[in-house]
């Protein structure tokens, strides 16, 4: 055995996952599109199994400590949802369909959505249990888009929220920070904890792309809960420079002052240069640094505890290798791994929006820091 195996980082995956299906892609999410092919839905699962792959060719999955995701049970996904709902997917499984707006999914698939809320819940447990100090969580379907009492843009439980709230009411947690970087704003999270202050909600997104309307720079969450919701819209075509001029200035202040005991990512790839769904700019190498940034941080403010949540990337050749300079993010200065390549090679980083910060996005980061400096003194 030439790898150590590292009890610091884990890994939650299930072939079951795999099985999540999301039908043919319907345009506008109504009809098929009229006298053409059927087009396979960009939910797919050969995105979420090529990354498998890659850390396991990577040698990553060899150093992350497995855990097995765990079925949960319906008080776990109450922690966010209502009793109607969760009925109402219960009874759609039988035949399978759409569970709100534009969030199919296929017969029997009710329990792959459960088992996908009980992958970021037991991460959320080994985490806080110390078993592990950061894990990622490959799992689908994914949940920010998922409302309290409908599914949503892929999205059939919000994983991440009762996430948050099962470290909280089981695991002792007081506060926690929900960092939410997919290229979508995060709404089903933002309106779980609009107005709890003990839950900090931060969505860097692309400005008004989905859902419409969501993820304003005004919307900062109410009553006790003002200031604890921070978006960050920033312009298409983003890139390397603007998400960590983003978290250097705004988010990463913010949660050293919110002092945390748990951070959890809703990691989301199709913020990347290749994706069919979002317009930025992102490489490999920015989800490398972002999760090497992020481990280091829950270092520093909560003993490393740190689980990042797998939500959107529709793109099939780019998504995994970002998911993988994720994984290789959070084990980087372990022995015996192989670096992860960028398919793009040294292009990548010669790309004007990998060199610098452009006007509009500077004027949005700005705009951005302003907005939030009277909860922040960022
Ligand atoms: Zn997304």
């Amino acid at each position: 055995m030439p790898f150590r195996r590292n009890r610091r980082v884990g890994l939650v995956f299930s072939h079951r996952y795999l099985t999540h299906n999301a039908g043919p892609y319907l345009i506008g999410y109504r009809d098929s599109f009229p006298f053409s092919e059927p087009v396979p839905h960009l939910s797919s699962p050969a995105i979420a199994g090529r990354t498998k792959q890659l850390l396991d060719f990577y040698n990553l999955s060899d150093v992350m400590l497995n855990i097995e995701p765990e079925m949960i049970g319906d008080g776990t996904l109450r922690l966010y949802h209502t009793a109607e709902y969760i009925q109402h997917v219960v009874a759609l499984s039988a035949t399978g369909g759409d569970t709100g707006t534009g969030a199919p999914m296929g017969q029997h698939g009710e329990p792959i959505a459960r088992l996908s809320v009980g992958g970021v819940s037991s991460t959320e447990e080994a985490v806080m249990r110390g078993a592990v100090r950061h894990v990622y969580a490959l799992v689908r379907p994914p949940g920010h888009h998922a409302m309290s009492d409908r599914g949503m843009g892929f999205c059939i439980y919000g994983n991440v929220a009762i996430a948050a709230r099962h470290a909280q009411r089981r695991h002792g947690a007081e506060r926690v920070a929900i960092v939410d970087w997919d290229v979508h704003h995060g709404n089903g999270t933002q309106d779980a904890f609009y107005a709890d202050p003990s839950v900090l909600f931060v969505s860097i997104h692309q400005d008004n792309l989905f859902p419409v309307g969501w993820g304003a720079l005004d919307q900062i969450g109410e009553e006790a809960g003002a200031g604890t919701t921070i978006n960050i819209p920033l312009p298409a075509g983003s890139g390397n420079p603007t998400y960590f001029a983003a978290l250097e200035q705004i988010v990463f202040p913010a949660i050293r002052k919110f002092a945390p005991d748990l951070i959890l990512i809703s990691a989301g790839q199709d913020a990347s240069v290749m994706d069919p769904l979002g317009r930025m700019s992102l490489t490999t190498a920015a989800y490398r640094s972002m999760t090497r940034q992020f481990r280091d941080l829950a270092d520093e403010v909560c003993g490393g505890r740190l689980v990042i949540a797998q939500e959107g990337g529709y793109s099939e050749i780019y998504a995994p290798y970002c998911g993988a300079a994720i994984g290789e993010g959070l084990c980087e200065g372990l022995d015996g791994l192989n670096p992860v390549e960028e398919p793009y090679g040294p292009r990548a980083e010669s790309m004007p929006a990998s060199r610098h910060i452009g006007l509009d996005a500077q004027q949005a980061l700005d705009d951005a820091r302003a907005a939030h400096s009277r909860y922040w003194k960022l």
